[in-house]
């Protein structure tokens, strides 16, 4: 694939959602509003858990984020070998490498809420234990389907960025606690799989020059229907 083409997980979830939707987004960039209340409430809950796992001075948990969690923030935030990462931003070029750069340089970009490297440090005697990266995502409010695959998108750029490990393990938390944290374990002997099918969907998404309206229920939502003013004839 040319270099000139870049993705996201969000672009491809938009794109499989409502391919005119993707083009009036992200080919064409036309305006969009500014994010509603949900998704600014969202927004919110995701940035103080952030700031609680980077141990910001004065971080505080959003109200809504359900306690039972706690403990699965502390072992990112004090996971003691310092391979910890919050809001890691990764890059990967058409080849499956990790890219220098990200979202203007990379062929594909991801930014992984929150990343801990190495063994499960809470076993003292881990001399037998595999090697694991864990990625955490937070969402606010309930599961979709598609997160099954962001899921996977995931654990191949972590086994990209780190292919030390015997295993990643990508936990999507559903933090308002609407319902069971939801799990991607995969070895390093799935990686081929995983390229194959991104490599499929992402030539799909980059050759289609028609970019077909997929009306539906999420019209409701969409800043490019026709009852917002926008170019689509749908959404009325
Ligand atoms: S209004 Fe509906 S069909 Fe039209 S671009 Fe938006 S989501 Fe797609």
């Amino acid at each position: 694939m040319a270099n000139d083409f870049r993705w996201s997980f969000s672009q491809w979830e938009t794109y499989d959602a409502c391919p005119s939707k993707w083009k009036y987004q992200s080919v064409l960039k036309l305006p969009r509003a500014a994010p509603g209340p949900a998704a600014a409430r969202g927004l919110l809950i995701h940035s103080t858990i952030e700031r609680y796992i980077a141990n910001e001075p004065g971080a505080e948990l959003h109200d809504a984020i359900s306690e039972k969690y706690l403990p699965v923030f502390n072992e990112f935030r004090d996971h003691p070998n310092g391979d910890r990462h919050v809001e890691y931003k990764l890059g990967l070029t058409t080849e499956w490498g990790v890219a220098p750069g990200f979202r203007s340089s990379a062929w594909c970009s991801m930014v992984l809420d929150a990343v801990r490297v190495g063994t499960d440090w809470r076993d003292k005697d881990h001399k037998d234990k595999e090697s694991i990266a864990y990625v955490g995502e937070w969402k606010s409010g309930k599961p979709k389907d598609r997160h099954t695959d962001q899921r996977k998108l995931y654990a191949l750029g972590a086994l990209i960025r780190w292919p030390f490990v015997d295993e990643v393990q990508v936990t999507t938390y559903y933090v308002e606690d609407t319902a069971p944290p939801q799990r991607l374990r995969i070895k390093p002997s799935a990686a081929d799989k995983l390229k194959d099918l991104w490599k499929g969907r992402v030539e799909q998404m980059r050759g289609d020059h028609y970019c077909a309206p997929k009306p539906g229920i999420h019209c409701n939502w969409c800043d490019f229907a026709k009852k917002k003013g926008g170019p689509c004839s749908f959404g009325s």
